[in-house]
């Protein structure tokens, strides 16, 4: 399976520091998008201790293991020690971050999530988001005393219910996906999912696949045109072959 990828990070229009991480291991086909949280130097902190754990984490498991085992102990081992440097640390007091994990291996995909950081699928003229927010209204809406109507104006939409280092345990959900020659896989944080519509993402990657640097790009740039308000961070994974 031949892929083209690419990542990148804005800190957008209105914010001063970017607290998102990304990181890309092509060695063993691993991709990881962080959303970092709390105040100060908090969420660059754990945003990038999160990709940096599970990265190496992931790379040097035993393969032994199931992939989903290995993916949940690596973030589980993040959770912990970000946990243990915001004791440390009163700067770092209540950091915490989202991630986004994608770990490719033959055809499929195995995709690990916590937070609202999220994992989308573009196949021909559809695109699907995989992953399903870690956000209070969210699971509202799952044990059905919400709409999703409801929701979009909802005062504490964007709070979440799940987050890696904010808890003791930090569970992860696991999607598992067949891909196929053409398909477009996006990791993105709220930065870009905010500022544009599941449309407008689609026609962005409908005009420019196979080319993951431009779709990355001008995803980016769409996001800031359209206010920019967060930081906006995004992987795109073609499938070219
Ligand atoms: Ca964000």
């Amino acid at each position: 399976m031949e892929i083209s990828v690419s990542g990148n990070t804005h800190t957008g229009i209105t914010r001063n520091n970017n607290e998102d991480a990304f990181g890309i291991f092509p060695d063993v086909n691993l991709y990881i998008v962080a959303d970092g949280l709390g105040g100060h130097a908090g969420g660059e902190v754990a945003s990038r201790l999160a990709v940096d754990i599970i990265g190496s984490e992931i790379a040097g498991a035993s393969a032994t293991f199931e992939i989903r085992e290995i993916m949940q102990r690596a973030i589980l081992t993040a959770n912990s020690i970000i946990q243990q440097k915001a004791e440390e640390d009163s700067n770092l007091h209540g950091m915490g971050t989202t991630v986004v994990v994608v770990s490719l291996n033959e055809n499929k995909a195995v995709v690990a999530h916590v937070g609202d950081s999220r994992a989308y699928l573009i196949r021909k003229d559809i695109i699907t988001q995989i992953t399903k927010d870690h956000t209070v209204v969210e699971e509202y809406i799952r044990i059905g005393i919400m709409t999703h109507k409801d929701a979009l104006y909802h005062p504490s939409r964007r709070v979440l219910s799940r987050a890696v280092g904010t808890e003791g345990v930090a569970n992860a959900d696991f999607e598992s996906i067949r891909i196929q020659a053409g398909d477009v896989l996006l990791l993105c944080t709220d930065g870009l999912t905010n500022m544009l519509s599941d449309k407008e993402i689609l026609q962005a990657v409908s005009e420019l696949r196979p080319d993951s640097e431009r779709i990355t790009s001008r995803l980016i740039e769409l996001a800031n045109n359209n206010g920019g308000i967060d930081n906006i961070t995004v992987i795109t994974l073609c499938v070219l072959s």
